[in-house]
């Protein structure tokens, strides 16, 4: 019995593409995607990757020809619709380099749906790299198959942040002098988790927040984590018990 190939085709190069994709539509890759394709993956005329544009969906797609810098290729089949992405909002503050794009990846992969950066007294990051983190966030959702990628706001102050918070968002406040143990503060609906920079918060900041109405000061252990850990283990269980891990 000849096997049935899978369907569809697993573990395909998978790629976000920046522009409104649709059936039969024949697209031209070039830059750094068609050096990935290409150079790295060594693909040629006739082989398969997917693409995701964040509006559409993901698209099995076949390469037409490969030129020196770019490539042709055709949408060929439409696999999935874009997905509904669990409402939770990452409010970190900025952390050094390194450690925030780990953020930023992990962010992506654990399946957030924006990250609002945070200034807060104590964050000593004053340049953010916007560009570099959204690339992050990108490179994550192409290999964990996201089709919908998180978006990446410009930074805010913690005091314009809560002056405008919405009435409907639970904002589960990670608060490392501690609070109620984080998974009995979770309950269905909008969510946002706030992760401290690695100074922490300041008293005047914690009275601030935990003087919103939606605001819970949650504790994620006896341990004091870097803002890099709390921000996974926060989002993690959030995921596990309101998101879409089940
Ligand atoms: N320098 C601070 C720690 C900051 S940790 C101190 O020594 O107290 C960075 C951020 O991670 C904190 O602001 C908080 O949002 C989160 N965090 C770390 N450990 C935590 C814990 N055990 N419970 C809740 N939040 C925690």
């Amino acid at each position: 019995m000849t096997a049935t190939p899978a369907w569809p085709p697993a573990s395909l190069p998978r790629l976000f593409i920046d522009s409104p994709l649709s059936d039969g539509q024949v697209l031209t890759i070039d830059g750094g995607q068609a050096h990935y394709l290409t150079g790295v993956m060594r693909l040629k005329a006739g082989d398969r990757i997917m693409l995701f544009d964040d509006r559409s969906g993901e698209w099995l797609s076949q390469i037409e020809s490969v030129a020196k810098r770019s490539l042709a290729v055709r949408l060929t089949h439409h696999i999935r619709p874009r997905e509904a992405v669990p409402d939770l909002w990452l409010l970190a503050a900025p952390i050094k380099k390194g450690r925030i794009d780990w953020v930023a990846e992990k962010a992506s992969e654990l399946g957030v749906a924006r990250w609002q950066p945070v200034i807060t007294q104590r964050t000593i990051v004053d340049r953010l790299n916007l560009d570099r983190l959204r690339a992050h966030m990108i490179e994550a959702a192409e290999q964990c198959e996201r089709t919908a990628l998180p978006v990446l706001d410009e930074p805010v102050k913690l005091t314009a942040l809560l002056r405008d918070w919405p009435a409907d968002r639970a904002l589960i406040f990670a608060d490392e002098e501690g609070g109620v143990p984080m998974i009995d503060a979770i309950a269905p609906g909008p969510a946002a988790i706030l992760i401290g920079p690695e100074g922490g918060f300041t008293p005047d900041e914690r009275a601030m927040i935990r003087g919103i109405a939606q605001a819970v000061g949650v504790s994620l252990g006896p341990r004091i984590l870097r803002a890099d850990t709390a921000m996974a283990a926060a989002v993690t269980l959030w995921m596990a018990k309101a998101g879409d891990w089940r």
